[in-house]
């Protein structure tokens, strides 16, 4: 079972505000997080990604705005999002620091993995990060999101953005140690280890939020492992109340696993092939055809004709010469861009749309062979 963080290339490690956050000074439990990052950089040392989503903006910033306790308002929390996100950042540049680890701080809004041409923008930048060896910081971009497009609570965040990365493991640092069949203080509450699927019984067991801080609870928990499984993640709910997390859940530590059944690559192609119907149309010639086949990317200068009005982002779909569909895929150009590359080679690209575009018009990634991949 402890394998499964062990063995995975692309962790997110959820971090919430109890575990960061000292409630009643406000300040930043140091010595905590740099038990974390020592784990951290040791997944980033045997050569995992590793991309943090960090709550504990909001809770360090009413402390130094001097807000009142209890529930704020929405203006009142974005305030101290604002003061407190400052501070957020600086502690995890200093503690990735010391490992001589670089941060690099990532705020999201809701759209940036929802809508499907941001969510790209999004993949290109932490995977340009990832390939720099930065350990990305996320957060919910608290101080402009309203209560209708956000978020609202970073377990469902960090499943969205182990989704969209193509993540294999999603670590969900919690005050509790994993999930329970009532509440754990309940007489007869029962621990569960694993989890396949969330099924209505699985619903059924997770309670009302219950910490102080944060804005989680088991409730967004149980919706974080129904993304992260439909996205082919594994996910894990493990106690963050003890020193070097990570490498208690590596050597086998209490924690809940929830298993997914298929790859992110798989989930990934799935999510491409099922979702919206394709809007536009590339035909290909011969070359990229057999190239497509072989599991490679389509690149432009394989390109014949672009028929249809798309976005970046939208799926097209790609026929040979003879009209047959071969292939699907979302496309990184929209049809006025790709109208003016088609045809060409990689290298020319720039010069004719004036800025560096990627090399492919579909990525491997995001391309589903109909004709059978291989
Ligand atoms: N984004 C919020 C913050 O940084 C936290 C949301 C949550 O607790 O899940 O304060």
């Amino acid at each position: 079972m402890t394998n499964r963080l062990a063995k995975a290339r692309r962790v997110v490690v959820k971090v919430g505000s109890a575990l960061l956050v000292e409630q009643k000074s406000g300040t930043v439990k140091s010595q905590w997080l740099a038990s974390l990052v020592d784990d951290i950089a040791a997944l980033h040392k045997r050569g995992a990604n590793v991309i943090v989503v960090s709550s504990g903006a909001i809770a360090l910033g009413r402390q130094k705005l001097a807000l009142p306790k209890g529930k704020l308002e929405l203006p009142q929390s974005q305030a101290a999002a604002a003061v407190g996100q400052i501070a957020l950042a600086q502690s995890w540049t200093e503690a990735l620091a010391k490992k001589d680890i670089l941060a690099a701080q990532v705020l999201v809004t809701l759209n940036d993995t929802e809508e499907r041409r941001r969510h790209l923008n999004a993949r290109a930048t932490l995977s340009t990060l990832l390939e720099q060896k930065a350990v990305p910081v996320i957060n919910e971009n608290d101080t402009v999101a309203t209560s209708e497009i956000r978020y609202g609570d970073n377990d469902r965040l960090a499943a969205r953005v182990a989704s969209m990365m193509s993540a294999d493991c999603l670590v969900l640092l919690s005050d509790i140690d994993g999930l329970y069949s009532a509440p754990p203080n309940q007489k007869g509450a029962k621990f569960i280890p694993e989890v396949k699927e969330v099924t209505p019984e699985i619903e059924a067991m997770a309670g009302k939020p219950v910490s102080g801080v944060g804005s989680g609870g088991m409730v967004t928990k149980i919706d974080a492992a129904k993304i992260a499984l439909g996205a082919g993640c594994n996910m894990v709910i493990a106690s963050g109340h003890v020193e070097h997390p990570l490498k208690r859940i590596l050597d086998g530590e209490r924690a809940t696993w929830f298993i997914a059944a298929a790859t992110p690559l798989q989930a990934r192609k799935r999510w491409i092939a099922g979702s919206l119907q394709p809007v536009g149309r590339l035909v290909i010639d011969d070359g990229a055809k057999s190239a497509l086949m072989k599991g490679k990317s389509l690149l432009p200068a394989g390109v014949k004709e672009i028929v249809g009005l798309f976005g970046r982002g939208d799926t097209v779909s790609i026929v040979g010469a003879d009209g047959a569909e071969v292939a699907r895929g979302m496309v990184a150009y929209d049809s006025a861009d790709a109208l003016r590359i088609k045809g060409l080679k990689s290298s020319e690209i720039m010069k004719v749309l004036g800025a560096a575009g990627r090399d492919e018009i579909i990525h491997r990634d995001d391309l589903v062979m109909l004709a059978g991949e291989r």
